[in-house]
């Protein structure tokens, strides 16, 4: 069996030694000659991963003793609804960072619970915004990675003491971040942490339970997760236990200090190529430039169409890029050997050299 580079968006590709491990143990975890989707969440089998995965989590992030995690259900998109639900209180308002069509769809959202203000950026560029004297509003939403534009905050923006709630489906655990900063963060697990529906929240403890509508829905009040450790209900227990194997890799590897490090590695040898390449580009500005999603193109869709068919061909699997930005775009999460890297880059310098022959 020969493993593909998989530089898909989302669900994307996993480390190798984790899905050995699933494949190993799926028939019997432990011993007990069950499978892990086949035991209960209340066993202490289950409340051990569970326990584990936080405890991982939090040695990873550094996540601070006053902030909960939850292991909601939903995806990010849910979030998108959860976050207003939850923490417009006081002023009913909120500020939002729109950088793309992630930060667009959770604008659509909150604009239903509450007023919004939108500050719009370029799609190639987030400039540096100071929010440091927002005042009169709930919480701002950023977006720290940009998952189809390929851009990222160069920097988090202070907030003084409005929280600030941050969307990091695309880049959690892939760079390190203060958690301080945030009041809320929420990651989606289909890009750098495990399979797809179960979705991490990160909340600073006061940010519980300050909506005492008797309407808010159990399931969509954060205050249910803490109070239950995410158990209120049954939680998507092979989707967690996938999780910790993939936190587990991550720890072993050296971390997140260790990720990033090789992230930023990854990353430079495609950008440095496309900076070079007088066929290939990349079209965001240099300091907002995603170690995760990397969009390029060509100036012809004609030549797009046989790259990403040749590519395929080849073994470079989901190169096409977003329908709404076109061209291609490579995904490099934590998972995506670098080597993988390697191999596309020297696949695009030879696509490169047959075009200009056949051109000139
Ligand atoms: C993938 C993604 C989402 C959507 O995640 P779902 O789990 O499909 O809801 C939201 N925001 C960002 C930044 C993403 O990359």
């Amino acid at each position: 069996m020969t493993r593909s580079f998989n530089f898909s968006a989302g669900p994307s590709t996993l480390p190798l030694p984790v899905l050995e491990k699933v494949q190993k143990e799926f028939l019997s975890f432990q011993g007990t000659g069950m499978s892990i989707i086949e035991i209960s969440h209340r066993s202490n089998y289950f409340e051990e991963i569970m326990e584990q995965t936080e405890q991982l989590l939090r040695e990873l992030m550094n996540i601070p003793n006053n902030y909960k995690v939850l292991f909601v259900q939903g995806g990010a998109s849910l979030q998108f609804s959860m976050v207003p639900m939850n923490l417009l209180t006081s002023y009913n308002t909120s500020y939002y960072v729109n950088t793309g069509s992630w930060a667009k769809k959770a604008i659509a959202e909150a604009e239903k619970y509450g007023e919004v203000h939108v500050q719009n950026c370029p799609i190639h560029h987030i400039p540096k915004l100071s929010l440091d004297s927002i005042s009169l509003v709930d919480y701002v939403h950023i977006t720290t990675n940009n998952t189809i534009e390929g851009t990222k905050f160069a920097s988090i923006p202070n907030t003084g003491n409005v929280p600030l709630v941050a969307d990091m489906s695309s880049n959690i655990l892939s760079e390190e971040y203060d958690v301080e900063k945030f009041g809320v963060i929420y990651a989606g697990a289909q890009k750098n942490i495990g399979p797809a529906g179960l979705c991490i929240v990160i909340v600073r403890e006061d940010l519980v339970g300050q909506n005492t509508l008797h309407t808010l829905p159990t399931m969509l009040n954060y205050e249910t997760y803490v109070k239950s450790n995410s158990m209120y209900n049954t939680p998507p227990t092979f989707n967690i236990y996938i999780m910790k194997l993939v936190l587990e890799w991550l720890k072993q590897l050296g971390g997140v200090q260790q990720i990033e490090k090789i992230n930023k590695e990854k990353a430079a040898l495609l950008y440095n190529f496309l900076d070079e390449s007088t066929l290939f580009y990349s079209n965001v500005h240099i300091e907002n430039r995603s170690l995760m999603n990397i969009p390029f193109n060509t100036t012809s869709s004609q030549l797009n169409e046989q790259f990403i068919s040749e590519a395929t061909s080849a073994g470079f699997y989901f190169l096409k890029g977003h329908r709404s930005i076109g061209g291609m775009r490579a995904s490099l999460y934590n998972a995506m050997p670098i080597d993988g890297v390697k191999a596309l880059v020297s696949f695009m310098k030879q696509f490169e050299m047959k075009a200009r022959m056949s051109n000139v």
